[in-house]
């Protein structure tokens, strides 16, 4: 049988740095399942797709969503065997993931992706509702949490890297209406599930935060 780690939390706390680092000291695959939300919303946004309700479960599922981790290089999501890696962090999908990720068809479709994943693999995922809805009976859970102003730092240092536009109340502003959707959505909201272990990154440097981690999943 496979084992499951999951890492929740709000946006931008750093779950996937963490989330990688374990994987790689575990030799355990990574998955970041906000990709794939990020994925599916690049494809409704090209294709025109309306996401004011529910598109047709036939369309949602002939999307091909597939994400593959690499160690130690950057992570790829294929859609539809089209490399979209370097489009998933627009400020148009930023803007509409959220939306997107509220479908019930969609997060039917993804929960079922992800669960895939973790039946046949050992699993380190980082995403939302990992901990509460995909894998309830995941070896560690994790919860992770950090201020907002550390967290609108942290989105600025990853824009700025990938030379992008960049503007402090638009990252903070988008960071908060996902949290509010994420958190307020009638299926599998986010929340912390009651045997998470819940971590406040704030002070914490990433050697940290991976050593406390690492000491919790006694693999
Ligand atoms: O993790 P990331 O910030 O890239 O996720 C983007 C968005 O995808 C989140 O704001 C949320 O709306 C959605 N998401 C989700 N469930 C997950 C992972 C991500 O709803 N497991």
């Amino acid at each position: 049988p496979c084992h499951q780690i999951s890492i929740d939390g709000y946006a931008a706390c750093g779950k996937s740095t963490l989330a990688r680092e374990l994987a790689d000291e575990l030799n355990f695959i990574y998955i970041d399942s906000g990709a794939m939300y990020r994925g599916v919303t690049l494809y409704f946004l090209r294709e025109g797709v309306s996401f004011d309700t529910e598109p047709p479960d036939a369309l949602v599922q002939s999307i091909d969503i597939r994400f593959e981790y690499v160690p130690g290089a950057a992570d790829k999501l294929y859609l539809n065997g089209e490399d979209v890696s370097t489009k998933l962090r627009t400020s148009q999908v930023n803007e509409n993931v959220s939306k997107v990720a509220a479908l019930p068809n969609v997060r039917r479709r993804l929960v079922a992706l992800q669960q895939d994943y973790g039946h046949t693999h050992n699993v380190v995922m980082d995403g939302r509702d990992i901990g509460t809805v995909v894998f309830p009976g995941a070896v560690l859970k994790i919860f992770l949490t950090a201020n907002l102003e550390t967290r609108v730092r942290r989105r600025m240092n990853d824009i700025k890297s990938s030379n992008q536009y960049l503007n402090v109340d638009e990252i903070r502003t988008n960071l908060l209406t996902r949290d509010h959707i994420d958190s307020t959505r009638a299926d599998s909201p986010l929340k912390q599930s009651e045997d998470s272990v819940v971590i406040d990154n704030t002070n914490l440097t990433r050697k940290e935060q991976l050593v406390m981690v690492r000491s919790l999943a006694a693999l």
